[in-house]
């Protein structure tokens, strides 16, 4: 039912406006399934599709799995991990757009994070598995290069900024954030903030797979340099989603299926926990 998988692409905001990957129109991508649902312990899974490029098949949903019919955010990644799970996915690639926190940080800037901080309130998003993760290392360092490079060749010749490390706060949505928020969120050192990295991040570890996302701004944090514009913001939610669209093939294309550059399989331990206690 499930097909076995290694790679998976989690499309986020700054994709929503294309049907990916088919709007980059690239020859050597084609699509295999457009969308498979499938029952999991959490309900029923978001829409997934599976595409290959040059022969490497990816499983890809969009905007994190959420949808209006499903109960929480912690649920529709619940769902999409589970299935990733059985797909056997090893290497997750993620994207979305970001407020900017850092005062050096303009408009459609990327940010490849290399670790992140969870202010949200959602609790036990696991899929029960008998580990204890170390979030150590928590992107994986060499899935990050690779984002890193494929975004500094898209966006070369342009004033663009692409930033290899930085720091990602989570927070709960659907709204933004207050100025007094954002300024408590600057004394914790956080770069970027956004909606999408946690859970995510935890169930990438629990399954064993290896995960790293790049992050466009997309507007300022309340508070941050000049108030934002709704203009800006729409304007970048049409123009740009081919640009991430192709900084992902060309992540993907360069991608080692083996895990051996990294550290990231050997932070999940087996729990100390027994039944019961
Ligand atoms: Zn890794």
């Amino acid at each position: 039912m499930i097909p076995k998988v290694d790679v998976a692409v989690i499309g986020g905001s700054s994709m929503f406006s294309i049907n990916f990957p088919e709007d980059l129109n690239l020859p050597y991508v084609n699509v295999i399934e457009e969308t498979m649902v499938f029952e999991t312990p959490f309900g029923e899974s978001p829409s997934i599709k599976l595409f290959e490029v040059k022969g490497l098949r990816v499983l890809f949903c969009r905007m994190h799995g959420w949808r209006p019919n499903v109960v929480t955010r912690g649920v529709a990644s619940q769902q999409l991990f589970w299935v990733f799970q059985e797909a056997g996915v090893k290497k997750i690639f993620a994207e979305g757009g970001v407020g900017s926190i850092n005062h050096l940080l303009e408009l459609k800037d990327f940010v490849i994070p290399n670790d992140y901080i969870d202010n949200s309130m959602r609790q036990d998003v696991n899929l029960g598995g008998p580990y204890l993760l170390m979030m150590r290392e928590s992107i994986c360092p060499t899935q990050a290069d690779l984002l890193t490079n494929a975004a500094k060749e898209t966006v070369a010749g342009t004033e663009r900024n692409v930033f290899k490390r930085g720091i990602y706060v989570n927070t709960d949505g659907r709204h933004f954030e207050s100025p007094a928020e954002v300024q408590m969120f600057r004394t914790w050192n956080a770069d970027i903030v956004g909606q999408s990295i946690c859970p995510e991040v935890y169930l990438a570890r629990e399954i064993g797979a290896c995960y790293a996302g790049i992050y466009m701004v997309v507007n300022y944090a309340e508070g941050i340099i000049k108030d934002w514009d709704h203009k800006d913001l729409s304007d970048i939610f049409y123009e740009e989603p081919k640009t991430v669209g192709s900084i992902l093939i060309k992540a993907l294309l360069n991608l080692n299926l083996q895990q051996d550059e990294c550290n990231c399989k050997n932070l999940r331990k087996n729990t100390l926990l027994k039944d019961g206690k």
